[in-house]
């Protein structure tokens, strides 16, 4: 299956215009709300999509406001300098507008579908070279409540004194309604150094002559609206990468039941995820 046709295949059952069977059991996932039973659904779901990659997932475990809940980790471990980690992170939770209800109808095909897909591209992509370095792929949960999943997640990265190189999250990389296709790199006016990043983009970009126009949005509103806040927080390098998020071209869609597959540019997602894969390649060190 070319790329194209396997990110829309997994953005569909994302969103529930296809049926997933998880366990021997068939059901739809309208909603990935974190209340919901079908985030755990979606989460059997995207487990299933690396096991058959070969690739094991681990969930870990945490716990707000007294709900227990999970993140998804993927390790593809470094090969010379393992104990050097680089993070890439995405949410597998929706909302349709409403996260505080147990919300039925919640597409969430761009936010977060399309970041979700892309990790599994990326593990795809990636777990057959020898990185020097590991790659950490980690699913979110509760970013629509207040970037639960992540915070709690960064928390431990910083407890255990991880050797971190760099987080980079990838939240909505499917609406592109606009010619020039812009990427957003929101480095946060270079927090902890983490221009750094997004120059590498802009190199990557250039050198492999990929169709994207990427903007440095030096944006500190962005700051808090994904799961790499948790990250800079602890003084990493991070960014958030992302559609056009700043100006006019913002995804009328976001936050409605219209998120859906039939709303994104998946020819641009390509594009966006051609650049990702480049940049933590190179972020783990290959050469
Ligand atoms: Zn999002």
């Amino acid at each position: 299956m070319c790329i194209r046709d396997s990110i829309k295949d997994t953005m569909l059952k994302l969103s529930g215009e296809l049926p997933v069977t998880v366990n021997g059991v068939t059901s739809t996932l309208a909603t990935r709300n974190t209340h919901s039973k079908e985030l755990d659904i979606a989460m059997g779901f995207i487990e299933a999509q690396y096991a058959a990659m070969g690739l094991k997932t681990v969930r870990d475990p945490y716990t707000v406001r007294g709900k227990k809940l999970n993140n998804l980790v993927i390790e593809l471990p470094g090969k010379t300098n393992p104990s050097r980690v680089v993070f890439v992170g995405a949410h597998l939770d929706s909302t349709a507008g409403s996260p505080w209800g147990n919300e039925k109808v919640a597409p969430g095909a761009d936010d977060d579908g399309s970041g979700t897909a892309g990790m599994l591209e990326l593990a795809r992509a990636l777990k057959d070279l020898d990185l020097p370095f590991t790659v950490r792929l980690i699913h979110f949960t509760g970013e629509e409540q207040g970037l639960w999943g992540s915070y709690a997640y960064s928390d431990k990265v910083a407890a255990a004194k991880t050797d971190v190189v760099a987080m980079v999250e990838i939240d909505m990389i499917s609406y592109c309604a606009k010619p020039g296709n812009r990427l957003d790199i929101h480095d946060d006016i270079d927090q902890n150094g983490s221009h750094e990043l997004t120059v590498r983009f802009f190199r990557a970009i250039k050198r492999y002559g990929i169709n994207l126009t990427p903007v440095d949005t030096h944006n500190n509103a962005v700051k808090d609206r994904s799961d790499h806040a948790g990250f800079l927080d602890h003084g990493y390098k991070a960014v958030l990468v992302s559609e056009e998020f700043t100006d006019d071209g913002f995804n009328p869609n976001y936050h409605t039941v219209n998120d859906r597959v039939k709303n994104c540019n998946l020819p641009y997602m390509v594009e966006v995820l051609k650049a990702v894969t480049a940049v933590v390649a190179e972020l783990a060190d290959l050469k």
